[in-house]
C-alpha cells in the first residue's frame, strides 16, 4: 500500500490510476487529475508527503515495513 501524496489517500499499487518517478522516488495516484495536480507542483505535495514522515521530535519516522506491505 502506499499513500496518494496529493488527496493522502492510501491506494494498492496495483489499483493506481498512475504514477511518476519524482527525484528518484515513485509516487502513485488515485486519480488521472491528482497526478496532474503532482506534476503541476510536486514540491507542494512532497512537502505535506515528507511532513507525514516527521514525528514531533523531527525524527524520520521508521514506516518502511508499512511502505513495502
Ligand atoms: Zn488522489
Amino acid at each position: 500500500m502506499v499513500k496518494d501524496p496529493v488527496c493522502g489517500m492510501t491506494i494498492n499499487e496495483k489499483d493506481a490510476a498512475g504514477s511518476i518517478t519524482y527525484k528518484g522516488e515513485k509516487y502513485f495516484f488515485c486519480a488521472p487529475g491528482c497526478k496532474i495536480s503532482f506534476i503541476k507542483n510536486p514540491k507542494k505535495y512532497l512537502i505535506e508527503h515528507y511532513l507525514n514522515k516527521i514525528d514531533k521530535s523531527g525524527q524520520l519516522k521508521n514506516n518502511r515495513k508499512d511502505e513495502e506491505s
